[in-house]
């Protein structure tokens, strides 16, 4: 392997680069979760990912992956055969469904388009047909990690509240939340799966989900078994006092001083920062698209994520040659493409602890892959960039 030196650039779009701040504040001893000490720590948190979440309901953490807040949503909510509809976006809609099924729930794919946002429509006419109301839930992802396209979560809602019908409402914010706008209450979400390692900068290890009072109110009648994420024994009213088993202090460390960072910056401070840097990537690409270079993989700008750019390689061109010159010869790490989109694309994290040199030392990396690749492109992007974060 290669020696590397300098800085290592880390522009996946999960994990996330995770700041000094952060790793310091989990650099302590572990203590008792028990005390008054970790009380504090927890309510602290737990206040802060509510207003994060625009929440005023109930939210609880788990020590797992996304994965796990995925789990935990299905074997809370529904008994084995429930209908639910999942509006295919991407590769994280399609998985969340598969976990879904296979956990014995009968899942509906929505069949849609990758490159567009959500067909808010598609379900409204779906959800009016339903006339037996079999169908229990509406499983959305916000942010297409896998794409590239923020979908609108509030469109769904008014599709839905237009149909008349009652499913829970059940979004994936997991790339999204701490990075553009989510509002759980106005927008009338039951369960919201979020993740920490993202937009929120912790090290991967900690879920959790927003419950609507709706949500908890399904979820007494609920017959999964459900093992680990069975949200009784950890809820006291609520508010979560318990985990099945050993609560992860040193998350809730790091926890705390993320959402601290982030209220410092401010939550709409942060979202413009993300839009800016998201807004120079998209520029830089506009530009290599010209002469048959590399695009935007979303077809309507409207849908443009903030936090993850896809970029769809011209025919012929293998997006994995991409990212090993950027990784070999620059320490500039980037995603690839997922599921169906492996070998078509590769992916630009714009989210979490991110200023402007970071993404202009990330696009230049890829302009000098592109000519060292001989992927047609044209040259400047990296200047569409700097012109338009300097006049923005
Ligand atoms: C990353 C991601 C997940 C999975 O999270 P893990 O922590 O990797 O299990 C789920 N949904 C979306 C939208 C994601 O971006």
């Amino acid at each position: 392997m290669a020696v590397k030196r300098g800085r290592h650039f880390f522009q996946n779009p999960g994990p996330t680069n995770i700041p000094d701040r952060v790793l310091r504040a989990m650099d302590r001893p572990t203590i008792d979760f028990n005390t008054p000490e970790f009380l504090d720590i927890r309510e602290e948190a737990h206040a802060g990912l509510k207003r994060i979440m625009k929440t005023e309901q109930i939210v609880v953490t788990y020590a797992a992956t996304g994965h796990g807040a995925w789990h935990a949503s299905t074997v809370n909510l529904f008994s084995p055969g429930d209908h639910v509809l999942v509006p295919e976006t991407g590769y994280f809609s399609i998985n969340w469904g598969a976990m879904a099924k296979e956990l014995g729930l009968n899942v509906e794919i929505l069949a849609g388009d990758w490159r567009k946002g959500v067909d808010a429509a598609g379900i409204e006419a779906r959800l009016r047909k339903d006339t037996g109301r079999e169908i229990k839930a509406v499983m959305l992802v916000q942010n297409e990690t896998s794409t590239g396209v923020a979908h609108p979560v509030a469109d769904v809602r008014a599709a839905m509240d237009r149909a008349g019908h009652p499913a829970l409402f059940m979004v994936d914010t997991i790339s999204s939340l701490a990075s553009f706008d989510f509002r759980m209450d106005e927008w009338k979400v039951d369960l919201v799966v979020g993740g920490g390692q993202k937009g929120l900068m912790l090290p991967s290890g900690l879920c959790f989900t927003g419950i609507s009072r709706k949500g908890l109110g399904a979820s007494q009648s609920a017959q999964m078994p459900r093992g680990y994420w069975d949200w009784r024994p950890m809820l006291t009213g609520e508010k979560q006092t318990k985990w099945p088993g050993t609560a992860p202090v040193h998350l809730y460390y790091g926890l705390q001083e993320s959402i601290r960072m982030l209220e410092e910056e401010g939550l709409d401070q942060v979202f413009l920062r993300h839009h800016r840097l998201g807004e120079a990537t998209r520029r830089a690409v506009r530009v290599w698209a010209e002469g048959g270079g590399p695009e935007l993989y979303p077809t309507d700008p409207k849908v443009e994520s903030d936090s993850v750019t896809a970029v769809l390689m011209p025919e012929g061109h293998d997006p994995e040659a991409i990212r090993k010159i950027c990784m070999d010869r620059f320490n500039v790490s980037l995603g690839g493409g997922l599921g169906a989109l492996n070998g078509k694309v590769f992916r630009i994290g714009h989210l979490g602890d991110l200023n402007e040199p970071m993404i202009l030392g990330t696009l230049a990396a890829i302009e000098m892959a592109l000519s060292l690749a001989k992927v047609p492109h044209k040259k400047g992007g990296v200047d569409a960039a700097m012109e338009y974060l300097a006049g923005n």
